[in-house]
Order: C-alpha cells, then structure tokens, then sequence
C-alpha cells in the first residue's frame, strides 16, 4: 500500500542503509567511547585513572538502574545490594571455592539477577514511594547480612581477591584494568541501547506514558517491569563484580544506602532513562568527588572530610536545579538551539481532519460470522460504596455491528465500558468476549484475544511521534520479548510493523504528519491517530469511549463514514457516546441505561420512540421532547 508521496522510513532501505540507519546513534558513541578509552590510560595521572576505573565500574550499575527508572518508571533505592551480592558471591567462589573468574563473575551477576526476581515478584506491584522504600529495606538487609554474618566475614568482609589474567597477561595496573573493564561497559550499552528501541523498551516508554493506553494494547507491565528489574540487577552484578577485583576486599559499606544514593545521582545528572546519560553521569559524579577532595582544602586550610561532602552536595543540587532533566537534556536542548539556527522546512499540520481522511481501509480481523455473538455481557452489577452503578445490566453485541450505548449523565456508561476494557472488576456478574471471560482480568488479557479500546480523554504516546503511537498498536502481533530485544534479533518484525503503522496512517490521509510529536497534532488528528493505533492492532471489537467528543461537525462525520465502513468490512464496534443523534444514525443496535438500569436495547428507531428512554433520557419536559425528537428526524 506504500505509494512514491510516503516518506522514507528504514523499510525502503537496502539491508546495508537499514543497518546503518538504524544503529547510527549506538555505533558513533560506541566508536568515540572506544577510541577515548583507548586514550585515557597513556594520558590520565596515577590518582585520575583510579577515578575512571570506579567511574567505569559504576557505569553498569548506574545504566541498570537508569533503565529501571527511565524505561520501567520504577524508582530504586536498593541497587548497591545487587550490586553488593555480585561482588560478595564473585568474591567468596573466588578466595573461599577456588572457582575460575569467568564462572565466578557469571555466578556473582546470576546471583543478583536471581535475588531481584525474588524480591521483584511482590515488590513489582507496588508503586512510587513504596517501591523505593521496600527497596531501600533491601539494600540494608543485605548490608546488614554481610556484616553478621561469620560466612560473609563480618565487618572484615572477604579479602585477598587478585586481578584476573587475560590471556595469560595480568592485569597488574589501572590503566590494563580500565581497558578489560571497557568492552563489558560498550556491550552493556548496546545491549541497554538495543532494548530501549525494541519492543519491549517502546512498550516499556509507553506505560510511562499512558499505563491504561499501553495496557489496552496488550501490554502486560507487570511482567515487563519484573523482567526490567531482574536485568538491571544484572547489570549491577556485573559492576559489583569488578569492583571485587578493583578494590581486592569486599566489605558491607558497598551495599549500603549511600552507594545506592550514588547510582541514583549518576543516573539522574544523567539524565532518567539515557543510557549515555548513565554513563556521563557516573564519570561527572566520581570526577566531582575526586575534584571536590582537592579543590576544597585548597579554598579552606583544614578542611575536615565532612566540609568536603558538603561541597560536593552544594555542587550536586546546584547541578540539579539547573539541570532538571540532566546531561541529556542540556545536551538536546543544545542540538534543538542547533537545528533552530538551520532553516528547515515548516512543520505540516491540518488544522482538522479533512474529507479525504479514509483512503482505505486497514486490515481488520472478523472471526466470527456477521450476528454472532461476539461479546455477552450477563448479571453485571457495579457498587461503589452505596452508589449503584450498574444493575445486573445484560447484553449481548453481534459480530460485525455497531452498539451505541448511551445514556444521561451517570447513568453508567463509564463503568460498563471500563469493566469491559477491563479497567474495572464488577462487584458481581461476566463479560465473555469470544466465549472467553475477560471480566476482573487485566485489560492486556482482553487485549490479547482482539478487543482494544481508544479513551475519552486521549491517552497518547507523548514520547514518541505518530506513527510511533501507532506502532505501539502493533505489540499484540510482535513476539520478541527483552532478550531478543537487547541483542538486536527482532529486525524483521519490526519492519514489518512499523511498514503497517505507515500504511494505516497512509490509508486514514496522516501520513504528512507520521513523524510530528504526537502531542503537537490538532486535536481531531490527535483522536484519528488514537483511533490508527487502535486499529494497528486489528481488534475483533473495537470499545470506542465518547469518541466524537471534542471534534467538530465535519470531522465527526468523517469518523462516522470511518466507522460504517470498519463495520461493512466485518468489524465489531461498541460505542459509548454523548452525540444521541449520531449514535441513532451509526449504530445498527442502541442500548439506553438510566441510573445503571439498562432500560431499552433495540434497533435504533424503537429505541428512540420507547416512552421509557424519551422520559429517562430527554427528561419529561414536552417541548424539551419534541425539540430533540425533531433534532433526531434531522440527522436520521
Ligand atoms: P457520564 O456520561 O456523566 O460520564 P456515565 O453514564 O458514564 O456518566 P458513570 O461515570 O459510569 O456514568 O457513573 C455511574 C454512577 O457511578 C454515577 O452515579 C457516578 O457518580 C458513580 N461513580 C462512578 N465512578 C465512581 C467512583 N469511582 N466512586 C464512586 N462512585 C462512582
């Protein structure tokens, strides 16, 4: 469906272009990474080299926990206890079993990775500042643990830990140290550098963006948080592992809180989420440190330690204040100023949706027979409190129609809606949708199995552009999970996904806006894209929440056209909506709730002569009635 008038996205390139148009970013950092590294042993003084040993070996953790933070939105204060178990675990097989270093490392990363997952599994349902103080408990039972422990040595901790041999070469100094810890850091980045454009690091920015929107979309974030989690916990182990060989002794103080404050400032100087950032932030944060520790005697004669922490903290807010969003943000603010100065061409955008808006249909799936039923609603009731909002409210929506189901305010629109998305569990009776019961499930359970929802109040992707909002509809048909993610291994499905997303912008007339922010979109476009992502992922019902609200008169009848011809082409449309008059002129079936009571369900014309809807609905004010009726006869 891609024509000549679409722009370029890296599905048009040749395999060779893609490659490089895709990892452009990772490879020219990678590549300056290297060469500096390279440079910084020949040139740095003995005290410099010992700061960016630590800086490097600090790098992991900190990237780790930048991923937790930035990509899973979970906030930790307890890294330096996966870091601590890496390092104890390296160090013990080591001095303790005699087990060779590379076992002993993989052990010390497995070891944390497996802590993270088992604190991970409750401590992943908690949120915000729960999360980061069950998180600061773990760092001081680890602490704690070490220090009482006779196995762990106590406070002596686990000493006599000697440098590995590579090749037969020993690594006797920083500068060789520097160069072996290096590689691990630049595969670590592309690693963390690959997730973050995968689908699982998308899906993973999208729950920060809208949870309620990505989970309609299939996205189970309980799961991706957890597996976040376990990794960044790698990553930590890793880091703790070649501190055991940096500083030859491991004792409690490297699981403690002030070292997981550290991370925790190295990734936000950096910048939440950068992997780059995680990186920068770690030398500035040690580089600070060792600066502060020389510049502050020098300025007050007898300085005592303390006088320098306080230093070093004046600097670190300061750094904060200014810098809110980090080195990152400092950076592209810089490259924005950049750009600014370049004349390019205007930005496109419709002020609304025009008539041409539906060139073609998108594929949709249909996969029952026209008028089987597709969803049951049985019993449903809903109590809040003393409220009633819904009262063993029954209906059942035929494959390939539309349902409009309206009501006056309060009726319960809302909760029937969110309880069949699966926003909401009722208090009693089920939805089956495919002859599955998807009531009290997740929404990504729904998801799943074909039913997606667009929101009322739009929920949209802001980190990304348009045709990355309607990517994000496509997780329910890519398999990739985090680890073919991080190693690249998902080339294919995302072209292929990405070519769809560009297709249905193309087929709905947005594809000269396929690479705007998404958020800066006129809002009828905004409510077309959200209806493109829904459509990405080719529901077999599409829940569609006071959809007309907002837009104008021509728009809404562009959206109207758009959803008849959804309908002819075989899909299932429930619709909540505000607009009666449009709802009688779409829908094949009306359903009319009053007080959470379902009062009427029937094709559009009985519907809206039963005396019962015309006194609930339109209220009991005769002219009131015929004014509205009249309004009816006109749009009908
Ligand atoms: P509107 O058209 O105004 O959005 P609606 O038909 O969607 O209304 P609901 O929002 O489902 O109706 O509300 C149904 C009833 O349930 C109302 O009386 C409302 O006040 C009540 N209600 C809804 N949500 C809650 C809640 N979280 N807690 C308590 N009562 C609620």
């Amino acid at each position: 469906m891609t024509d000549s008038t679409a722009p370029t996205f890296v599905g048009n390139l040749t395999p060779r272009k893609r490659f490089w148009a895709t990892n452009r970013g990772t490879l020219i950092g990678c590549a300056i990474l290297i060469v500096v590294a390279i440079i910084i042993p020949f040139t740095a003084s003995a005290s410099m080299m010992n700061v960016a040993v630590f800086a490097m070996i600090f790098a992991l953790p900190a990237i780790g926990l930048s991923l937790l933070m930035g990509l899973a939105g979970q906030v930790s204060l307890g890294q330096a206890a996966f870091f601590g178990i890496g390092a104890y675990t390296h160090a013990i097989l080591l001095t303790k079993y005699d087990v060779p270093g590379p076992i002993a490392a993989t052990i010390g990363v497995l070891a944390a990775m497996l802590v993270a997952l088992l604190v991970g599994l409750p401590l992943m349902r908690l949120r915000g500042h729960y999360l980061a103080l069950a998180t600061l408990g773990l760092g001081f039972i680890v602490m704690i643990t070490a220090r009482e422990w006779d196995f762990t040595g106590r406070t002596t901790g686990i000493y006599g830990i000697a440098r590995p041999e590579v090749f037969g070469i020993p690594i006797t100094n920083n500068g060789l140290f520097f160069w072996f810890v290096t590689p691990f850091v630049v595969l670590g980045i592309i690693l963390a550098l690959n997730l973050t454009h995968s689908r699982a690091g998308r899906a993973l920015s999208a729950v920060n963006d809208s949870e309620v929107a990505a989970e309609s979309l299939g996205v189970s974030t309980y799961a991706l948080r957890l597996k976040v989690l376990v990794l960044s916990a790698g990553f930590a182990g890793l880091g703790g592992v070649f501190y055991a060989y940096q500083v030859a002794i491991v004792s409690p103080q490297i699981a403690g809180f002030q070292v997981s404050v550290e991370f925790l400032l190295m990734v936000v100087i950096g910048g939440l989420g950068s992997v780059w950032g995680a990186l920068a932030g770690a030398f500035l944060i040690e580089f600070l440190g060792e600066g502060m520790s020389e510049l502050i005697p020098a300025l007050i004669p007898g300085a005592t330690g303390e006088v320098q922490l306080l230093g070093y903290g004046i600097v670190l807010v300061l750094v904060i204040l200014l810098l809110p969003g980090g080195l990152v943000q400092a950076t592209t603010a810089l490259w924005r100023w950049v750009k600014s100065k370049v004349p390019g061409k205007a930005a496109v955008g419709m002020t609304e949706v025009d008539d041409a808006a539906v060139v073609a249909l998108p594929r949709i799936s249909a996969p029952l027979a026209p008028g089987e039923p597709i969803l049951q609603v049985s019993g449903l009731t809903m109590r809040y409190g003393g409220v009633v909002a819904l009262d063993a409210v029954n209906l059942t929506v035929p494959a390939g129609t539309i349902l409009g189901l309206i009501g006056p305010n309060g009726a319960g629109k809302t909760t029937c809606f969110n309880i069949i998305s699966g926003t909401l569990a009722p208090t009693s009776g089920t939805v089956t949708f495919l002859g599955r019961t998807i009531s009290g499930r997740k929404p990504h359970v729904a998801a799943s199995h074909g039913l997606t929802r667009t929101f009322q109040n739009l929920q949209i992707f802001s980190s990304t552009d348009v045709v990355g909002n309607v990517y994000m509809g496509r997780y329910r048909q890519g398999r990739a999970g985090i680890l073919r993610g991080m190693l690249g291994l998902q080339a294919h499905e995302q072209r292929s996904n990405r070519g769809v997303a560009h297709d249905i912008l193309q087929s709905m007339n947005l594809t000269d806006v396929a690479h705007e922010e998404a958020g800066s979109l006129p809002f009828g476009r905004q409510r077309m894209m959200e209806v493109c992502r829904a459509l990405a992922a080719e529901p077999a019902l599409l829940l569609l929440d006071e959809p007309m609200a907002g837009l104008s008169g021509a728009e809404r009848d562009v959206l109207a056209e758009l959803l008849r011809r959804l309908r002819d082409a075989g899909l299932t449309i429930l619709l909540v909506e505000h607009d009666v008059a449009q709802v009688m002129s779409l829908a094949d079936h009306v359903a009319v709730l009053d007080d959470g009571v379902l009062i009427a369900h029937g094709e559009p014309e009985v519907v809206r002569n039963d005396p019962a809807v015309i006194a609930a609905y339109l209220g009991t004010d005769v002219d009131e009635v015929e004014t509205e009726l009249t309004d009816l006869e006109g749009h009908v």
